[in-house]
């Protein structure tokens, strides 16, 4: 199994996931030639995408998600609320190309385990990808963790979690009062310390990698994200558990290295 952010924040979200010469793409924010250009650069041929998994409808997730799903005539999954907010800003689609998503879907041979969100949208998803050789977590774009979320992510052997923002900055910054409140609030994003309790509790012994992602350019930067969630960790059961833990971040504009799960410990 395998994966990669393709661009991550508010300036646009995608994930390529695949395994065995079978990819998908959680989120498409960014534009279809953009997706395109990153999946070269990663050496993932076009033709394999098999699909477009849709978390919720804000644009920063959505905003190519029809053109490439034009281009390659494949289909894009999505709940039943999300497809409603979001119908306009995709297009026209074959109607065997929209799928409406439960709470679970099995996609490009990976199976998808969905889990509700908490975040000013219709019906945001996080979810936990199983394959043959690891799981991978995905949660961005929530205000708060919940037991649902401790559930599905306890023990994944990859995590790409959302840290948002540094609060102390968000306060200090810039941003009018009811924007900061919204970001901080029950529906809105995980701050660099939310992140890393989270993953206090997920990363088990068999976990391999962890990507930092949706990272505000406002109140946040790589490095302050990284010396946060690293230092929580350090002083965490998480140090004795995972010694090895492999932690980046995900750049704004552009792929990282692809992440392939060895299936060793999974
Ligand atoms: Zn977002
Ligand atoms: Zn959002």
């Amino acid at each position: 199994m395998h994966f990669c952010s393709l661009a991550s924040g508010s300036s646009g979200n995608a994930v390529l996931v695949g395994e065995a010469g079978r990819h998908f793409l959680v989120d498409c924010g960014i534009s279809g030639n953009r997706v395109l250009a990153h999946l070269a650069a990663v050496g993932i041929p076009v033709e394999e995408l098999e699909g477009i998994l849709v978390t919720h409808e804000h644009t920063d997730h959505i905003l190519g998600a029809g053109v490439l799903a034009r281009r390659l005539k494949i289909p894009v999954y999505a709940g039943e609320g999300v497809w409603e907010g979001m119908e306009k800003t995709l297009g026209r689609l074959r109607s065997d190309q929209k799928k409406v998503l439960d709470r679970e879907v099995t996609l490009a041979g990976l199976h998808v385990d969905l889990f509700t969100t908490s975040h000013d949208c219709r019906q945001g998803k996080g979810m936990k990808i199983t394959g043959e050789q690891g799981t991978l977590g995905i949660l961005t774009d929530t205000g708060i963790v919940t037991d649902q979320m401790h559930k599905a992510l306890m023990g994944c052997t990859s995590f790409l979690i959302e840290a948002n923002h540094d609060l102390d900055r968000l306060w200090k910054g810039r941003y009018p009062p009811s924007l900061k409140k919204r970001i901080a609030g029950v529906r809105g994003h995980l701050s660099n310390i939310q992140a890393a309790e989270g993953l206090c509790r997920w990363v088990q012994s068999n976990t391999q990698r962890v990507v930092l992602a949706h990272l505000s350019e406002e109140n946040n930067t790589p490095e302050l994200a990284m010396r946060t969630v690293c230092s929580i960790l350090r002083d965490s059961p998480v140090k004795g558990r995972c010694p090895k833990l492999k932690i980046r971040v995900a750049p704004r504009h552009g792929p990282h290295e692809l992440i392939i799960l060895d299936g060793e410990n999974a």
